[in-house]
């Protein structure tokens, strides 16, 4: 299979695509021969989400939220704290932002989004009649964008409404179906842990496992490969299967 890069091609019998869904769903990458119409529909049927983060760093003098606690919520539903200060690194808290704010942040640069978000976390700790220069001003920020980063184009994948059962193992079924040459892991592509680092994590071990039965010409069931690697197909009470869900 040949894979074409800006500056160089790369040729090898079998390849693993773990695109996020988003750039799936765009259509930036180009599949030759295309995918078929099912597992393109399929792709297209998965949500792609978006889940952002703003990091703030302060001077150690400058904190002014509760120092030792972990996570707190906010008055706002699109923002939720993690106080990475609890955890050992001094000054820094990250605002979790959740949708609707989190597809784009209505447009705002980075120092609206930045100072946006403070406003929040002074609401909720500072007296409202701190004077404007006696509010502290974190030393470092940054605003994460995965939602219209293209090498991402969203934050990870979500069960849509217009989704329908077994989209996740169309969407990466081994191409081109009759003699398969690609395979496919990413969160986006695991039936047991969407979302997150363990479904990327068991779709690795799943396509690991495709391209070893395909070189040695062996039949692949590509609906039984996720289980197998965590060798849950043989008792499904394992401890393996009750720690993947
Ligand atoms: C804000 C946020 C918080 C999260 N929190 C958690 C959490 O607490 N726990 C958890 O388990 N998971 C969490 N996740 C999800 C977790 O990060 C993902 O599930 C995981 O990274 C998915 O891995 P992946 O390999 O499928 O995809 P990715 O990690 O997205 O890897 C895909 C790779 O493809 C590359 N790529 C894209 N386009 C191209 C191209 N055209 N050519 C070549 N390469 C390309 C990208 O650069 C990237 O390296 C979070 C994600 C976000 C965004």
């Amino acid at each position: 299979y040949d894979i074409p890069s800006r500056d160089k091609s790369f040729s090898a019998e079998f390849a693993i695509c773990t695109l996020p869904i988003g750039v799936l769903k765009k259509g930036s990458v180009r599949f030759d021969p295309p995918l078929p119409k099912a597992q393109k529909l399929a792709i297209s049927r998965i949500g792609s989400g978006a889940h952002n983060k703003v990091v703030f760093r302060f001077a150690r003098k400058d904190i002014f939220w509760p120092k030792a606690s972990p996570n707190f919520n906010s008055p706002d539903p699109c923002i939720q704290w993690l106080n990475l200060h609890a955890y050992g690194k001094c000054g820094v808290i990250v605002a979790h932002i959740w949708p609707p704010y989190a597809y784009g942040y209505d447009g705002d640069s980075d120092e609206t989004v930045s100072s946006k978000v403070l406003d929040v976390l002074h609401s909720m700790f500072l007296n409202s009649t701190t004077s404007k220069e006696n509010i502290p001003k974190p030393v470092d920020s940054i605003v994460t964008r995965w939602d219209t980063d293209p090498y991402s184009l969203g934050s990870y994948s979500f069960k849509a409404q217009s989704m329908e059962t077994g989209d996740y193992l169309s969407a990466s079924q081994p191409h081109p179906i009759a003699d398969p040459k690609v395979v496919f892991a990413g969160e986006a592509t695991s039936t047991m842990g969407t979302q997150c680092v363990l479904g990327a994590y068991l779709t690795g071990r799943r396509a690991a496992r495709e391209v070893e039965m395909l070189g040695a010409r062996k039949r692949v069931d590509h609906t039984m490969v996720e289980l197998e690697t965590i060798g849950a197909h043989e008792d499904p009470t394992s401890d393996h299967a009750s720690s993947s869900e």
